[in-house]
């Protein structure tokens, strides 16, 4: 394993057609991708904005650069399937995240690893304990069932498994 995750989200256009570009884009940038998970529909957040549900998934990848070029690429091919940078949590067409990136611990203005807010992401932890459920969390240890189980149960049960993207 490569221990490189990224998280696929969308919420705009046609999700599904969007990932896949993304994966050959992101081909065509260096960056080999190894599996990728099952995706989950989930209603957007927050809740109440009548903004249509997202698609999101995950994908185990190689890349010999680092952390923060592989951040410039997945923007760079956000961009270019058109995502537009509006305020924070607005629909868009595609979101690319690090989630780990080989375990490394990192703190800057454009970069933070592990990603700060996918242990309370039931959309995030599902995907990556289908690709890997002996994960632990680089800062605590942790393995990622001990997350999964603290996640609110409304979240999880809205949330629905919608199979594989091909
Ligand atoms: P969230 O980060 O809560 O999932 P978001 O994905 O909607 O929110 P964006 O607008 O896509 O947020 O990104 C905001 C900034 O987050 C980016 O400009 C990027 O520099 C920064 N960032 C910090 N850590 C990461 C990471 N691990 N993966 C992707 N972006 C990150
Ligand atoms: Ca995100
Ligand atoms: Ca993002």
């Amino acid at each position: 394993m490569t221990r490189i995750y990224i998280a696929l989200g969308a919420n705009l256009s046609n999700p599904k057609e969007t990932f896949k570009a993304a994966l050959s884009l992101l081909e065509n940038r260096a960056v080999s991708v190894k599996r990728v998970s099952g995706l989950w529909q989930s209603p957007s957040w927050p809740p109440g904005q009548g903004h249509p549900d997202y698609l999101n998934g995950a994908a185990e990848v190689e890349f010999d650069g680092s952390a923060k070029e592989l951040l410039t690429i997945l923007m760079d091919v956000e961009a270019v399937l058109g995502r537009e940078r509006a305020e924070r949590n607005a629909p868009r067409t595609l979101d690319l995240d690090i989630l780990d990136f080989k375990g490394e611990i990192h703190k800057s203005g454009r970069l933070t690893l592990p990603h700060p807010r996918m242990l309370e992401r039931g959309f995030v932890l599902f995907p990556l304990d289908q690709l890997n459920p002996e994960w632990t969390d680089p800062v605590s240890g942790l393995p990622i069932l001990h997350f999964i189980a603290r996640l609110e149960q409304d979240d999880v049960a809205a949330m629905k498994y919608v199979g594989t993207l091909i």
